[in-house]
């Protein structure tokens, strides 16, 4: 089945637009770290023949007809996930990482219920109750932050908050923190004061089932991740949880459900209609990648390619957030090199030089969202695509011209030569089929 000659026949300026979109994937440096390469056989199961059923519902429990093939995908893509990860229930039919902390929020709390939340500036998400974002709109959430000096996480100050402000839900997770997340002593925190604990683990999920983070299963009673981040699946999302609910009795009183049934009827019928068939087969032929051995060589690579980035960058005179890194992220504090608020502008200089990233705020940021003083980038993407410690010191040395001649067109003109040179050797996807 050649998708692309009908694409090619019957619509040229999208197969057009998707071939050029191909090249510049396969030239450029990705380090935008939500950002990975999901394998042939992934792309394949979303471009098929699953988009077009119906299956409102859960396996053996449907809404129309049909799907009696659709329902061994859904189980197949719950009994891997159920698998990789070692939790007690996994719904997923979550559309992406927002639904599914929105589901979540649908389930265990009550409009104008409070919760805590990392603040979005310091490395937590939208839906960790920024204003703009429902989950500030419609709950009240209180922010914890890092400290100020050390830029890190402080479980004593989470601690007091959380007794002071008694919260009936505590996320934890982060999207652009460079540093490990203690789920157990979350978790303390949340037994303490009667509240759910949701694990957000969506930047994090291959390196836990990699073995290159703690994981929060045994603790969180939900943990919620996207699919497409560092565990290399479709766009889409999963929320796991405990089956019993270990709150229901202060929390939810009138309801017969546990906390399984809670999440499961929170996506359907709450939030979702009929669940991406296609993205499902998609996510279980994921997971059964996830479940090889080699995945875990990828995740502990992730971090190693990670480390060495990092070692480099601040040998070479560049600011980091925390000083390091010890995930699969890195944030470049771009103050001490007189660029305060300009992170958008060394973004462009290096988009010109061949090299995608980010910019993101800094801790106590002193510009504003869309004026950040800082750089976010991850090596999830360039170490599916196979580079190691000596690639990243090419990567290192671009970086930190480019930062240097504070984006000086010249210096992303001669960077962009070297980066082609680079990616040369490191071909995407070798004789991709479907493209030809
Ligand atoms: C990416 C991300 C999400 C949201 O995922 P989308 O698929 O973009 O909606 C939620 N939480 C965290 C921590 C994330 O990093």
């Amino acid at each position: 089945m050649n998708l692309m000659n009908e694409l090619n026949n019957s619509d040229f300026e999208v197969a057009d637009m998707l071939l050029r979109e191909l090249k510049r994937q396969e030239e450029g440096i990705e380090l935008i770290p939500s950002e990975n390469y999901t394998s042939r056989a992934v792309l394949q199961a979303m471009g098929s023949v699953f988009t077009n059923k119906y299956s409102e519902g859960y396996p053996k429990k449907r809404y129309y007809g049909g799907n009696e093939i659709v329902d061994e995908v859904e189980i197949l893509a719950i009994e891997r996930a159920k698998e990789l990860f070692g939790c007690e229930h996994a719904n997923v039919q979550p559309y992406s990482g927002s639904p599914a902390n929105q589901a979540v929020f649908f389930a265990l709390l009550n409009l104008k219920d409070k919760f805590l939340g990392f603040n979005l500036t310091s490395g937590g998400h939208l839906t960790h109750g920024s204003h703009v974002n429902f989950s500030g709109k419609n709950y009240v959430c209180v922010s914890y932050d890092v400290d100020e000096k050390t830029e890190m996480l402080v479980m004593d100050s989470i601690h007091k908050l959380a007794v002071q402000e008694k919260p009936k839900m505590i996320i934890s997770g982060l999207t652009a923190y460079p540093r490990k997340i203690n789920f157990k002593a979350f978790q303390e925190i949340a037994e303490e004061v009667d509240a759910y604990q949701l694990a957000d683990i969506s930047h994090i999920s291959g390196l836990v089932v990699g073995d290159a983070h703690q994981s929060p299963i045994p603790y969180a009673d939900v943990v919620t991740t996207t699919t497409h981040k560092t565990l290399r699946g479709p766009r889409g999302a999963i929320i796991m949880s405990k089956i019993e609910d270990r709150l229901h009795d202060i929390h939810h009183p009138k309801s017969k459900k546990n906390l399984a049934q809670l999440i499961d009827s929170a996506v359907f019928p709450g939030l979702q209609g009929g669940p991406h068939d296609h993205v499902n087969a998609a996510k279980a032929v994921a997971f059964g990648e996830a479940l090889k051995p080699e995945f875990k060589d990828y995740a502990k690579q992730v971090v190693k390619n990670a480390k060495v980035l990092a070692d480099e960058l601040m040998s070479l005179g560049i600011k980091l957030v925390t000083n390091g890194t010890d995930n699969h992220l890195i944030l470049i504090d771009l103050r001490p090199e007189d660029l305060t608020g300009k992170g958008g502008i060394i973004q462009e200089a290096l988009d010109d030089a061949g090299i995608t990233l980010n910019k993101n705020t800094v801790p106590y940021e002193p510009s504003s969202p869309f004026h950040p003083s800082g750089l976010r980038l991850g090596t999830p993407a360039i170490t599916t695509r196979g580079m190691k410690e000596s690639e990243m010191k090419v990567i290192a040395e671009g970086l930190a011209k480019v930062i240097k001649s504070k984006g000086d067109a010249s210096v992303s003109a001669e960077i962009k030569k070297s980066i082609l040179e680079l990616t040369k050797h490191f071909p995407l996807y070798p004789g991709l089929s479907i493209l030809k």
